[in-house]
């Protein structure tokens, strides 16, 4: 289903979403209202990574929301994926994460900068949910620093031989494909890492232990290692030398997902607290008539509503194909910041009840702090702002 913002009348700016953006953010709110909420607290109790809801989620479209229809994809703009994210992330961010990850990082990149054979092999699945991808660019010893790869792929000639070990890899225990980031040629230094897809199951490829986290405890977080993994040529994505730009470029685009992600989870604890605020009482009175919990919620409100714009407009700037890094980054730093701020205060509005798992928000709580880490730092979201801003 295509969706676009109602086209703005020349000179003015429309805050107005279509029909179609609403009729998705409805489907995403019903999904996860009628099949996320049940078994979150469990499956974040647990580490259960929801294997059944992500099938859900490909039969729902919601795996390759952006991605065209010839390729199994929803052909959607960026605008209703950030509205889909919002509502997933208000219940479960261990599931919004992986459709982020599966969404901006592997499909939009695949379909992007792939070749045709990489599209037609890989992206029905990937859309479909028969397997989920997982972007790999972090390392013990490279994380901020991406450029300082250690691991390698050797030019082989017809192939590359691939060592080395990638950390905190989201899906990386269940993902069909791996986009890989290694290094081909150390003196050319950044420009010498090449991006490679790599199947689940090649020799020498092995998944290892599971992180166990303060927050998205139902993602699947693993280590990975490559022994002499052989990757053929077809497996490299654009030209020799290409897999630094690659990441970036899609990493500004996930940026944009893990900010409407941020977003979510500070607006499902909002939405929490104002339910809550309305419902319980203390000297007489629901706790709302205290002018102390006012406050509170208008200021949840307010910096949850600066976020949305934040995020709507980046969004809306990749769909018109402008340059939209800047806006993106400034969206991840704030609504990641927001997401800290409200859950904390949504906690304090339940009193002792927010403290324990049964009130969700104390889940929230320990989501949101991801927000600020993963797909680059708060201080690694300032570094790029500052760069667009000082034309660096
Ligand atoms: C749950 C989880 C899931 C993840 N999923 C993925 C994934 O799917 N794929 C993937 O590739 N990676 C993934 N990551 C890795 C994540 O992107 C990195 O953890 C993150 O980029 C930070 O790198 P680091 O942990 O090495 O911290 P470091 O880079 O060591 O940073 C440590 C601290 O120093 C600060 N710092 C570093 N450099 C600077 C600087 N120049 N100026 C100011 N401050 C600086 C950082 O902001 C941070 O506060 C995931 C991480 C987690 C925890």
């Amino acid at each position: 289903m295509a969706a676009v913002l109602a086209p703005d009348a020349p000179g003015t700016l429309s805050f107005e979403l279509s029909d179609e953006h609403k009729l998705i953010r409805q489907m995403a709110r019903d999904f996860a209202q009628s099949e996320l909420l049940p078994g979150v607290i469990e499956r974040d109790r647990d580490e259960k990574f929801p294997e059944e809801l992500v099938r859900r989620m490909g039969e729902l479209g919601l795996l390759g929301m952006m991605v065209d229809p010839q390729y199994g994809g929803g052909g959607m703009d960026t605008v209703s994926y950030v509205l889909a994210m919002e509502e997933l992330s208000k219940i479960d961010a261990s599931a919004s994460v992986i459709v982020s990850v599966n969404n901006s990082l592997v499909c939009w990149g695949l379909e992007k900068f792939g070749t045709e054979a990489q599209k037609r092999k890989y992206l029905p699945a990937l859309t479909s949910g028969e397997y989920v991808g997982a972007f790999c660019l972090s390392e013990p010893e490279a994380g901020s620093d991406a450029t300082s790869q250690r691991t390698t792929a050797e030019d082989r000639g017809d192939h590359y031989l691939l060592n080395g070990t990638k950390n905190w890899i989201t899906n990386g225990g269940r993902a069909g494909i791996s986009l890989v980031m290694a290094q081909t040629d150390a003196a050319k230094k950044h420009k010498g890492i090449n991006c490679l897809i790599v199947e689940r199951g090649t020799p020498g490829f092995a998944i290892g232990k599971k992180e166990e986290k303060l927050g998205i405890r139902g993602s699947d977080t693993h280590s990975l290692m490559f022994s002499d993994v052989k990757v053929p040529k077809a497996n490299r994505i654009g030209e020799d030398g290409f897999g630094f730009r690659f990441a970036m470029s899609v990493l500004d685009g996930g940026r944009i997902g893990i900010a409407a992600q941020a977003l979510g989870i500070a607006s499902g604890a909002y939405e929490l607290a104002l339910k809550y605020a309305k419902e319980r009482k203390a000297f007489g009175t629901e706790i709302a008539n205290h002018q102390a919990i006012q406050f509170k919620l208008a200021d949840m409100a307010t910096q949850i509503e600066a976020a949305r714009l934040l995020v709507l407009k980046a969004a809306r700037e990749k769909d018109l194909g402008k340059p939209f890094g800047q806006s993106a980054a400034m969206a991840k730093l704030y609504a990641s910041k927001v997401a800290m701020a409200v859950t904390a205060e949504a906690i304090q509005v339940h009193g002792g009840y927010g403290y324990v798992k049964e009130f969700h928000v104390e889940r929230l709580y320990r989501d949101a702090k991801i927000t600020e880490i993963y797909e680059g730092t708060s201080e690694i979201q300032r570094l790029v702002i500052a760069r667009h801003l000082l034309g660096a």
